[in-house]
């Protein structure tokens, strides 16, 4: 990737010679060029501002040291995605770092004082892709500590650049949830403790730990995040469910939910004696620590939640729901396919149940490669057994 700033400080981002990203520099990852503003002014005093028209406090900047200095990036016909810095942008998040980081090419124009003369932007916009990018609500004096910043974060996604791309995986703002806590020896310091289940050498259990701790930390210091999801239409199709562990928050919503899930079951087989129907808060509460669960939420709203647990070698999958009028749209076979993937290696297939009068489920269950393999009858309620063996 090459990656050019211009500032009328370039002294500034020397910091990109620097650490992991001079590293990057170095091994031939990255290309940074640095260019100072005034190198495209053309006066004794190389004047880079001038007075506002209308009036105001401030010193606005040129237009035309800025449009030679972006032609000069783009004379070698290779056009940058341009970021100019300004509170009045965009956000920048993680996921904007990561689909900076797949650009070939990227520009940084970084303003001073009141900012830059408006035209120079709607001129770059006319042949180059411009995006004007916030670091955060809050002013800073100029562009360079946000594009110090953007780049940080763009660069360490770059293929190669982090000896230890596992490390990216979990971090804060993967997947939408903040990191778990993490601890290093020693076991025991100033009399507090590292949690047990990290040294208990039980992988699952840490996964799980870990997972609550990421939805717990989020919704505590971040509850936004877990607001952020797209719009119940988006979230309820197959494209982009984000699924997470559920916690014992979720339980109520997951009780509330199953009723009006199971509702239709019981007017199928004309018996509300479904365990789903029959059980009580506590028994929801209980069984989120035997079996995996996981949720999706969409604003917050719980839209669809599966649990799953081994038994032998099976991975038994159930109570797969999703908010009735959010059906039909391909949610219910995300669920049911991210539950299978959760299943441990050493499981030899899935296994289900559901209702013998329960057509939609059975004809669903059918296209994602289920079979029947049993009739039972529960509280004279009859059932079908399904099982899909491991692909
Ligand atoms: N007059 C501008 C306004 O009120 O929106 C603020 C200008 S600020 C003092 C000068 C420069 O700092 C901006 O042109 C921009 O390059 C940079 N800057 C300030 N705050 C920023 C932020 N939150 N994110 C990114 N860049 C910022």
């Amino acid at each position: 990737m090459r990656i050019d700033v211009v500032s009328i400080f370039p002294a500034y981002l020397e910091p990109l010679g620097m650490s992991l990203i001079g590293k990057a520099s170095r091994q031939g990852l990255l290309d940074v060029r640095v260019h100072d503003l005034r190198d495209f002014t053309h006066d004794r005093h190389r004047t880079v501002d001038d007075t506002p028209y209308g009036g105001g406090a401030g010193m606005v900047m040129r237009p035309e040291p800025w449009g030679e200095a972006l032609d000069a990036l783009c004379d070698d016909g290779d056009v940058p995605h341009l970021i100019v810095p300004g509170p009045g942008g965009a956000l920048f998040t993680q996921a904007m770092a990561a689909e900076l980081a797949r650009k070939p090419r990227l520009a940084f124009a970084c303003g001073r004082y009141e900012g830059i003369d408006e035209r120079v932007i709607d001129e770059a916009r006319s042949h180059l892709p411009v995006s004007v990018v916030s670091l955060g609500d809050y002013v800073l004096n100029g562009g360079e500590v946000a594009a110090l910043a953007m780049i940080e974060a763009i660069v360490r996604l770059i293929p190669g650049v982090i000896g230890n791309a596992a490390s990216l995986e979990e971090e804060s703002h993967t997947g939408g949830l903040l990191e778990y806590p993490i601890y290093t020896k020693p076991r025991q310091w100033r009399g507090r403790e590292v949690p047990s289940v990290l040294l208990s050498g039980d992988h699952g259990a840490i996964e799980h730990w870990r997972r609550e701790q990421r939805h717990d930390r989020t919704e505590r210091t971040r509850p936004d995040l877990l607001r952020m999801t797209a719009d119940p239409e988006a979230a309820a199709s197959t494209d982009n469910p984000r699924f997470r562990a559920a916690v014992q928050r979720d339980a109520g919503e997951i009780w509330t939910m199953a009723r009006a899930c199971w509702v239709t079951e019981a007017r199928d087989h004309d018996s509300f004696e479904i365990p789903a129907l029959t059980e009580s808060l506590l028994d929801v509460q209980e069984w989120l620590t035997a079996w995996h669960t996981w949720v999706v939420r969409s604003h917050g709203r719980l839209i669809g939640s599966v649990r799953a647990r081994r038994t032998h070698d099976l991975w038994d999958i159930g109570r797969l729901m999703v908010a009735p009028d959010l059906q039909g749209r391909g949610l219910g076979k995300a669920l049911l396919a991210y539950a299978e993937q959760q299943a441990p290696v050493e499981v030899a297939g899935f296994s289900m149940f559901t209702g013998g009068h329960s057509v939609d489920n059975l004809r669903m269950y059918r296209r994602a490669g289920y079979e029947i393999c049993g009739r039972s009858t529960y509280a004279g309620i009859p059932t079908v057994e399904l099982y899909k063996p491991r692909s």
